[in-house]
């Protein structure tokens, strides 16, 4: 467990538990490391705006029901996202578009891999989504039609790809993604540049009504 809020850990625990119970209830999974993170994240947050301690955050500002309050409205927001993707429509697009993506999708990835974005809470890259994606991507390449340059793509695959090469832009832009974290000037920030220019290419090759 990640460390909690000196002063009152049980309540800390608890109010963790709670969301990872909540969670468990509604048929989902959360890892506990993650919601202890992103709740004192947000208690730290608080602490600084308010200008008293985390201790005072957690006692005054952190109300019982916070576990379950919060892991239900996550669980809504998924539901509403995953009703919106299933609602995206199927898009024609040409052969080579299709081609690149997947590329692009292989290099997102190679650095969630290589920067080990499974075990970064802060990452918003969602790994399962890409695999669809690619996935959904490589399979419409199996059945274009005859004589046509264009193959007809699923709308939830374009929206899964939309947002994990939006994820991949955004973590190169910020420099916290990179080709080779060895530390060392290794030509590192040339290529992660190069890989940067190309995904802001990628994704233009996207219908413009695919939404993130
Ligand atoms: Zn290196």
């Amino acid at each position: 467990m990640a460390p909690g809020v000196t002063g009152n850990e049980k309540k800390f625990r608890a109010l963790v538990e709670d969301f990872v119970t909540t969670t468990a209830d509604l048929g989902g999974t959360i890892d506990p490391e993650v919601v202890a993170t992103e709740l004192h994240e947000r208690i730290r947050a608080i602490a600084v705006q308010l200008g008293v301690t985390e201790a005072t955050v957690l006692r005054n500002y952190m109300p019982d029901d916070w576990g379950r309050d919060m892991a239900r409205q996550t669980y809504r927001q998924i539901q509403e996202r995953d009703a919106h993707i299933d609602a995206e429509p199927d898009q024609e697009l040409p052969l080579h578009a299709v081609g690149r993506l997947i590329a692009a999708l292989g290099q997102a990835q190679l650095y969630y891999t290589v920067n080990d974005g499974a075990n970064d809470p802060t990452c918003r890259f969602n790994a399962k989504e890409a695999s669809e994606a690619v996935t959904g991507l490589g399979l419409a390449l199996t059945s274009p039609p005859a004589d046509s340059l264009m193959v007809t793509v699923g709308g939830n695959i374009l929206a899964w790809t939309q947002s994990a090469l939006s994820v991949f832009r955004d973590n190169l832009q910020q420099q916290h993604w990179t080709s080779c974290p060895c530390g060392e000037d290794c030509g590192q920030q040339q290529r992660d540049a190069a890989v940067l220019r190309a995904v802001r290419d990628d994704l233009t090759l996207l219908p413009e009504t695919t939404l993130a």
